[in-house]
């Protein structure tokens, strides 16, 4: 068992310091709202710490999951960051979904401090968190991620090293390119079925069968035709993460025309109030 910090408690982040507790690391955490920390250690024990500098001391592994590339660089560079606190030969293992290009500055200077980061972005939302039962996607060397997978499977299913600082992150936006043109897809298909006046439950029952199939289809379908979208993973956040990789895909010269333009439909479901929909809401700007 290990000595470790949680630097940011929200959907994701609590349930994650959580099961790090229940498989009996000893836990630190810090939240910028110092309430949730609190609340937090009084559900589980532990200790919190009101600075990530403070909360980063004497840790053998520090855990972060915040919200951007900027929020990252204040819980670690920033006045009081984890940075400042961290012990030579510790790790500091990011859960955060942030472009490659923080990963690599943040991998940096941790190098010349003396101690290892690992960029360790997640997939399976809230219900993966809570269940403890994430995908998780790393970047980094070899050595520290090793120390580190021990840990991180306290909260996931599959955990795994895609190659060096950044490929973590890489990996990610690869999950979301796939996962975007996917949702159009299946919210043009159920648009369509709708206007041709099938019965959309039955359609969905039967293609899901075959090679239309998708997790988007098996487990959004239904509530998609019903207009229901409060499933976890909101469009202001899908809208960060799809930058990040318009930005990368820039940089690289590859091409992501559907990625794009799907980027621009969520625009639309922000201005139709939807920022905290999640991203099965696509459907909803055809059938306005
Ligand atoms: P969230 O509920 O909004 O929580 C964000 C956490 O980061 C909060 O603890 C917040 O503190 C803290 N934070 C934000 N900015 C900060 C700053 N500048 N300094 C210090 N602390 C700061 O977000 P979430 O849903 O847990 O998502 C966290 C990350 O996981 C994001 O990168 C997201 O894209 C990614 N992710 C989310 C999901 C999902 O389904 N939610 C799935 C996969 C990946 P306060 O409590 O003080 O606001």
């Amino acid at each position: 068992m290990a000595k470790v910090a949680f630097l940011g408690l929200g959907v994701m982040g609590y349930p994650m310091a959580r099961h790090l507790a229940a498989k009996g690391h000893e836990v630190t955490v810090y939240n910028r709202t110092a309430e949730k920390a609190d609340k937090w250690v009084s559900e589980n024990g532990g200790r919190a710490a009101r600075t990530p500098r403070e909360a980063a001391q004497g840790q053998e592994i520090v855990f972060a999951c915040v919200g951007n590339d900027d929020d990252l660089r204040q819980v670690t560079i920033g006045e009081d960051g984890a940075f400042h606190g961290m012990d030579k030969g510790a790790i500091f293992v990011d859960h955060t979904t942030a472009s490659a290009e923080v990963a690599r500055e943040l991998y940096a200077a941790a190098k010349t401090k003396g101690f290892a980061f690992v960029d360790a972005p997640v997939s399976g939302g809230q219900a993966g968190a809570e269940n403890g039962v994430l995908t998780v996607m790393c970047g980094g060397d070899a050595d520290a991620y090793a120390k580190a997978e021990p840990a991180i499977m306290s909260f996931a299913r599959a955990c795994r090293l895609m190659g060096e600082t950044g490929a973590g992150q890489l990996t990610k936006m690869i999950n979301q390119i796939c996962i975007a043109g996917l949702v159009q897809g299946l919210a043009e298909g159920i648009h369509f079925g709708k206007r041709a006046g099938l019965d959309i439950e039955a359609v969905l029952d039967v293609i899901s069968k075959g090679a239309a199939g998708s997790w988007q289809m098996e487990n959004r379908g239904k509530t998609m035709n019903q207009g229901k979208f409060d499933f976890g993973f909101a469009v202001d956040w899908m809208r960060k993460d799809l930058s990040i990789v318009l930005n990368e895909a820039r940089k690289s010269g590859a091409s992501v025309p559907v990625t794009a333009l799907v980027d621009q439909f969520y625009a639309d479901i922000q201005k139709m109030g939807g920022n905290r929909w999640d991203t099965s809401s696509l459907i909803a700007r055809l059938e306005k």
